[in-house]
């Protein structure tokens, strides 16, 4: 994640800090190189746009060019930026757990890896909170996606919702609600189906399943590398569904990193958890700060 944009940001800061001295023509060169990285990692443009023009107006001040280390200065202030862009204003980062049980809406598209991460959190909740967790698929299309999520249940040892043939997908979720409140589950994963594109038919099973369930919270699957394309998936859910949040995955395979950098600027919701691998463990909270320092090197 983020290491070709790291490298190329690396090389422009670099040149800057060296150069002791910087003239406010040094400071938009290096502006424009910013930009052109951030371009290339498929952040979007007026997402690159905006920020570049922040920096700028903050970078290009007297304050910078004439402090003794202009390029440090700089630096700082593209961090800063980055932060928040990426992390916006005060979205608590933890899951709402409370008042048990607290179910969790898992929605996306078809291959996202909503099943996986649904086992995933499951699973981190479990071992990191001590929570019973209870998971359900309503993927009522694809019998394999039920079975699937089954077998992860049982490999991490989380209850999954019994099957039961020719349910509907608002019928499974009645039964889980009231499989969760009976067995006194602190957690429950609702796993909708997904579509291979958003049609209709998947977002009024998704707003019905929504209204049944009334979910504390509606996490968005999207594949971190389909770049901008994950961030108009998280639109047009979040327009139809409303989500709180957004786990990315399959980051460990994408050194760009642009649906990270665009996600929250351009839907207003926060990146939630991070995908970086197959691995039931390969799962992290999203932490702008970290991450900013991590782009920067
Ligand atoms: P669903 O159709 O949205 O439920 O998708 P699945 O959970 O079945 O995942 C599809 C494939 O993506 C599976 O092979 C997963 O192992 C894989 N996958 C899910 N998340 C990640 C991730 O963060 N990194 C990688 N490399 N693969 C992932």
């Amino acid at each position: 994640m983020f290491e070709s944009l790291s490298e190329r940001l690396g090389g422009v800061f670099d040149r800057l800090t060296k150069a002791g001295a910087l003239s406010e023509a040094d400071v938009v060169s290096a502006l424009r190189e910013v930009r052109t990285a951030l371009l290339e990692a498929d952040v979007s443009l007026p997402v690159v746009r905006d920020f570049v023009k922040r920096v700028q107006d903050k970078a290009t001040g007297s304050a910078v060019t004439k402090s003794v280390t202009p390029g440090q200065m700089v630096v700082k202030i593209v961090h800063d930026e980055l932060i928040r862009v990426l992390a916006g204003e005060g979205e608590p980062d933890a899951l709402k757990i409370d008042n048990p049980p607290a179910t969790i809406l898992m929605v996306g598209l078809q291959g996202s890896g909503k099943t996986t991460t649904t086992a995933k959190l499951a699973k981190r909740l479990k071992e990191k909170n001590g929570k019973r967790v209870l998971m359900a698929s309503l993927d009522t299309n694809r019998p394999a996606a039920m079975e699937q999520l089954g077998i992860l249940g049982t490999q991490i040892g989380v209850d999954t919702l019994p099957i039961v043939k020719g349910e509907t997908a608002v019928q499974i979720a009645r039964r889980a609600k009231t499989q969760a409140a009976m067995g006194g589950y602190d957690v429950l994963f609702l796993d909708t189906a997904g579509r291979l594109h958003i049609d209709e038919v998947l977002m009024d099973e998704v707003q019905a399943v929504r209204d049944l369930a009334a979910p504390r919270e509606t996490l968005l699957v999207v594949d971190g590398l389909t770049g901008q394309d994950a961030v108009n998936v998280a639109r047009e859910f979040d327009g139809k569904v409303g989500i709180s949040g957004v786990v990315l995955t399959r980051m460990d395979g994408d050194g760009r990193g642009g649906a990270a950098l665009s996600m929250r600027a351009i839907t207003g919701k926060p990146i939630r958890f991070v995908g970086l691998g197959e691995k039931m463990d390969a799962i992290y909270s999203f932490d702008a700060e970290r991450v900013a320092g991590r782009i920067l090197g």
